[in-house]
């Protein structure tokens, strides 16, 4: 899960090497004389193996097959055997073909939906007996779900499914009949078609020049880079909500793997099970599994005489959650494999002076427990790494398949129990006011609830638990059902653990593999109550997801009124504006009650199509239209984009935009050092970044985005072609100055604000900046604000809230008296007991300070929003400090 950075810059076309049709012709025809019909194994005709296919094997020197050939490849295969059926899911964000491939014995093909009823079934085994538990272990089929190439610039994985797949098309041993009998293998020969045919392009074109094995210099996923595996609770990429589909709520696998590469450094090959610390409160049964998986692996890797293999070591059971991290949490042993990493599809010579220990339970590099034989070094090739993925992916199926009635009533055991600890633990269920403070974010987090294959029940009428009302139309999450582990991580709160296992032997807190939380019902600013009472309310169970639908009042003579509270108010007024509705923004409460400081305001226009869009009421003006409303104006916005990898920070927040119907040009280094910005562009935003990544003082890495790691990646080389190299340079760095003292706004998350405070400079310090880990320490964690929401830059934000803090996070202190008058704070730290989840050491160092202000400069103004406001497009209970620093506030008399 390592490797380079992330994020997608502008949408730079690269080259693609299209499959034609006759290039098909051609390889079939090759096929054909390469393979006679004769020499097949029973069951297929004529299927092309990926030598003859593509012409060399899978992970030779210097080759990489993009996601045109592959996919050519696949479906060839679909044609042709009896084994697998291809299934199409969807599209990817750039719209390629996202499939799955289904493998099983011809016959479990032809009752598909047979078993994936019995199957789930399993899964949630809700009034299921013992006895009818065992019956359907018996006639059902082992799921397992395994996916490849999901970190593209970890290329080898792309290439190792297309023989995985051959070979379990056409091996016809006995192991592998057992396997097409008793297992439906499901392939997600890539996560990410997009990335796949990006890198494999990317590098084919430097192959054999100085360039090559050089960083991808853009994301190798559109909006996420490598953060495409962060995204397994959100959803918020397509081709998470494909996987959502296919393996939360379809087929719930009795064992997910992912495919990944790692760091060079130290063992060849990281297996299951995770190290310490895990997760809890999952059920046991999952993580015993995990072991089991792993320890069936790491036999036949040695069997096979891999060496280098570890196992418990390098990646916590605690990490983020993404697919293999989440399953465990859906009753799924998941699981991940991280091969050493070459250079993309160079070999690499790696000297036994270089292999060194690791983190977690590899101290030295010398044969232990879990690693009984360290590889000796030499040279390191993609098909090294081939060879071991596809014996990681067959002992997947094989342990299925030998041991299918097991895994299959073990699905039953952890279904059954979790309900029961559900029923039983302290906590009941999960209750969430449908009023809170923004409705519509309230029903996207049941939503994606749903999405997850959680159960929601909806309340018809109102209820009180634990002394507390909930109106009609709240929603009620029961922990008696058999993801009741996932609810908890999801809804409750969560504080990270402060052991030994996380305490180097200094007492330094070691930093988690990403956030130290991700609850998300607190990253949406959605209240989620625990209550510890079985719920009387009248409850209907939902069964689709729930439709946002506005409604426009039939009579508003005066105009309208859109409730400046809701994250999609926002998304309305870019609606509006687009449309060449005028819209105003009330500056202060009507003495009614009836608009509040912040709500928006259209006088007239065709809102009802936008209505139905966003979800947003029009509600009608009860009075004429307030005085003090001012225009807002369609803002010119731009984003600062680089190479070096691309920044993920700028991919997220370019999807959130998008989302929310902001229109933002890519902001570039050209541009940049041309100047004039202030002729082009209202609002600049630099997204999370280190100043020396913007202007490429010293080189980027890895940029922004990443909350955590120790996993290393294979490094950058820096031989980026000339034209892919970033940085405005420290000259640059004035532009936005200039832009700034000429009337723009300048908007910095998180570390970002280190530009405009050490270059302009502002009348800031940073007080957590060069703090050792002891005294200061929150990585990824929600910490108590309050917003001043009588300033425009916190217009509907509730009064206090939660703020999420990252690594490289920021928090502000004035330091000149002179121009104090200047500074603006639109949020600030609690006074105390901060923490709601995560992990936060030395507290009294941020209290009181702020977390988020507004510096003017010149005619212009900086705001710096210190902590991640929108993180990941993850964090919808600030997005509204993103919007409302974009958007212009009152007139200002100067
Ligand atoms: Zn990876």
């Amino acid at each position: 899960m390592a490797v380079s950075a992330a994020c997608s810059i502008a949408r730079v076309k690269h080259a693609t090497r299209p499959f034609t049709a006759l290039s098909l012709a051609l390889a079939l025809f090759v096929t054909g004389q390469a393979s006679p019909a004769a020499a097949q194994p029973a069951g297929t005709t004529a299927l092309p193996s990926p030598e003859t296919f593509f012409g060399h094997v899978m992970g030779a020197d210097r080759k990489l097959e993009n996601w045109d050939r592959l996919l050519a490849y696949y479906q060839t295969l679909a044609k042709t055997s009896n084994r697998m059926k291809l299934v199409e899911l969807g599209k990817s964000s750039e719209g390629r073909p996202f499939i799955a491939l289904f493998i099983s014995s011809p016959g479990n093909l032809a009752k598909l939906d047979t078993f994936r009823q019995m199957n789930a079934r399993l899964a949630d085994p809700r009034g299921l007996s013992e006895a009818e538990a065992k019956t359907l272990a018996r006639d059902a089929k082992a799921v397992t779900i395994q996916s490849f190439a999901l970190h593209s610039s970890e290329v080898a994985a792309s290439q190792t499914a297309a023989e995985f797949v051959y070979d379990s098309l056409t091996r016809n041993d006995e192991e592998s009949q057992r396997m097409l009998d008793n297992v439906i293998s499901i392939v997600l020969p890539s996560i990410n078609p997009d990335g796949t045919q990006m890198i494999a392009d990317w590098y084919m074109k430097y192959v054999g020049t100085p360039n090559e094995a050089a960083g991808l210099p853009w994301l190798y996923q559109k909006y996420a880079g490598h953060d495409n595996n962060r995204d397994g609770f959100a959803l918020n990429l397509v081709e998470s909500q494909h996987i959502a589909k296919l393996m939360y709520r379809d087929w719930l696998p009795q064992a997910y793997m992912d495919h990944h590469q790692m760091g060079s450094g130290n063992a060849r090959l990281s297996i299951p099970p995770y190290a310490e610390p895990i997760r809890p409160d999952g059920d046991p049964i999952v993580w015993r599994e995990i072991a089991w998986w792993g320890g069936h692996m790491g036999t036949k890797l040695e069997a096979a005489g891999k060496t280098g293999v570890i196992g418990n070591a390098i990646y916590s059971g605690w990490g983020h959650m993404g697919f293999h991290w989440i399953t465990p949490f859906h009753n799924i042993a998941g699981m991940l494999a991280e091969s050493a990493s070459a250079r993309l599809a160079t070999p690499m010579f790696m000297h036994p002076d270089q292999l060194r220990g690791g983190p977690r339970n590899l101290p030295t590099y010398e044969p232990q427990v879990n690693m009984p034989s360290p590889w000796p070094g030499g040279w390191w090739r993609v098909r090294d790494i081939v060879e071991q993925q596809k014996i990681v992916a067959w002992s997947v199926v094989d342990l299925a398949a030998r041991n299918r009635e097991t895994v299959l009533y073990n699905m039953y055991l952890k279904g059954t129990r979790q309900t029961e600890r559900g029923r039983t633990g302290k906590v009941k269920a999960y209750a969430i006011a449908a009023d809170q403070h923004d409705p519509l974010t309230v029903k996207k987090l049941a939503n994606m609830l749903l999405d997850s294959g959680v159960e929601v029940h909806q309340a018809k009428a109102s209820f009180v638990a634990e002394g507390r009302f909930y109106g009609p139309g709240s929603f009620v999450v029961t922990m008696a059902q058999p993801k009741q582990g996932l609810v908890r991580w999801m809804l409750g709160r969560t504080f990270y653990p402060d052991n030994s296992y996380t305490r180097d032997a200094e007492g330094n807190p070691i930093r988690p593999y990403d956030m130290a939380t991700d609850t998300f019902g607190e990253f949406m600013g959605v209240r989620s109550d625990p209550v510890g009472e079985p719920i009387k309310a009248d409850l209907v169970k939902l069964t689709a997801k729930i439709a946002m639908n506005g409604a426009v009042a039939a009579a508003a003579p005066s105009g309208y009124v859109l409730d400046g509270r809701l994250n999609d108010a926002y998304r309305a007024v870019n609606l509006l504006l687009d449309k060449g509705i005028a819209v105003k923004r009330a500056a202060a409460a009507t003495a009614d009650g009836k608009v509040r400081a912040g709500d928006f305001l259209v006088a007239a226009g065709d809102v009802a199509p936008i209505a139905k869009q966003t979800g947003v009421d029009f509600a009608a003006l009860s009075g004429p239209m307030p005085a003090n409303a001012y225009e807002i104006r369609k803002p010119r916005i731009a984003m600062f984009q680089r190479y070096g990898g691309g920044n993920m920070d700028e991919g997220w927040t370019r999807l959130l935009f998008e989302q929310f119907g902001v229109t933002s040009k890519p902001l570039m280094d050209a541009e940049i050092k041309a100047g004039g910005l202030e002729a082009k562009y209202d609002v600049i935003v630099l997204p999370a970044d280190s100043v020396a990544a913007m202007t490429g003082e010293r080189p980027a890495g890895g940029g922004g985005g990443r909350g955590g790691g120790g996993e290393g990646g294979p490094g950058g080389s820096d031989n980026t072609p000339a034209e892919f190299k970033s940085g405005f340079g420290a000259e640059g760095a004035k532009a936005p100055q200039t832009f700034v003292q000429k009337g723009g706004t300048l908007v910095t998350f998180g570390q970002a604000g280190d530009l405009p405070i050490q270059r302009f400079p502002l009348p800031l310090r940073n007080v957590v900046a060069g703090l050792a880990s002891k005294e200061f320490w929150s990585p990824g964690s929600t910490l108590r604000v309050r917003f001043d929401n009588t300033l425009p830059l916190a217009y509907g934000m509730p009064a206090n809230g939660l703020a999420l803090f990252l690594a490289g996070s920021q928090v502000y202190e004035v330091t000149s008296t002179e121009v104090s008058q200047d500074v603006e704070v639109l949020a600030t730290y609690a006074e105390r007991d901060l923490l709601e989840s995560g992990w936060l050491l030395g507290e009294g160092v941020i209290a009181k300070k702020a977390a988020a202000v507004s510096v003017k400069h010149g005619a212009g103004r900086v705001v710096l929003l210190g902590f991640r406001a929108q993180n990941r497009a993850q964090t919808h209970g600030t997005f509204k400090l993103v919007f409302n620093a974009l958007l212009n506030g009152p007139p200002v008399a100067r």
